[in-house]
């Protein structure tokens, strides 16, 4: 599938009123000082001191957000204490995140213009707050998992509709900007539009798989059309 041109895409960007980011990858790389994977990994290895015992087909997962699935799956109580140690691990790994290229260099630039901005992410709604409070970024919004239900998550657009909420804007009027299908198809079912952030190799085709409008492969393409 081929996406629509840049110059379609800048001016979907133009006409936004509102403009909903993704924070793991549009804003910063979370846990590039702490690998996920041993985020994972040190979220199955409470689980098994509690006595739980963790089936073949986890045990080598990459993915924290697999384990808070999985604790899900054996009761509320694990889930609440895993999603607890997650959230931990992520307001843990904000000093050592990577801010992505051109990501607060656009957000200034949007609210320049006196339109508004919210983070709209799987991560926790602290840990995006403290990478903001860090980095001095002015948000008008910030949305992120306060539950330790994964359904609640994207692809849900559950987190995403709270966004739209949060800064009364209406779904047409709105632009997300996401790195993974799951952020694409969260706004697709929000009726927001949604550009996708191929920030590595084979996300291009997915995002557009997904239903994105849009695809960039910097952030420095949309700060750009801003201009
Ligand atoms: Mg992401």
């Amino acid at each position: 599938m081929k996406a629509p041109p840049t110059a379609e895409t800048a001016l979907l960007l133009q006409r936004a009123r509102f403009l909903l980011l993704d924070f793991d990858g549009p804003v910063c790389s979370i846990f590039a000082g702490t690998p996920a994977s041993r985020v994972a990994n040190d979220l199955l290895g409470a689980l098994r001191t509690e006595g739980v015992s963790i089936p073949e087909r986890i045990k080598a997962t990459l993915d924290p957000f697999e384990v808070l699935r999985f604790a899900h799956s054996i009761n509320f109580a694990a889930a609440d204490r895993t999603e607890r140690r997650l959230r931990e691990a992520e307001v843990a790994a904000v000093p050592t995140a990577m801010r992505t290229p051109h990501a607060a260099d656009l957000i200034t630039a949007w609210r320049k213009t006196g339109k508004a901005v919210a983070i709209v992410s799987n991560n926790s709604e602290a840990a995006v707050v403290a990478f903001a409070c860090l980095h001095r970024l002015t948000l008008d919004a910030v949305v992120g998992r306060t539950s330790s239900d994964p359904s609640l998550l994207k692809p849900n657009p559950h987190l995403v509709e709270r966004a739209v909420d949060a800064l009364g804007a209406a779904g047409p009027d709105t632009v997300l900007v996401g790195d993974s299908p799951s952020d694409i198809v969260a706004a697709k079912e929000s009726c927001v539009n949604a550009i996708g952030y191929a920030n590595k190799i084979g996300k291009y085709a997915r995002l557009v798989d997904a239903g994105a409008d849009g695809v960039v492969e910097d952030l420095g393409t949309l700060l750009d059309a801003l201009r």
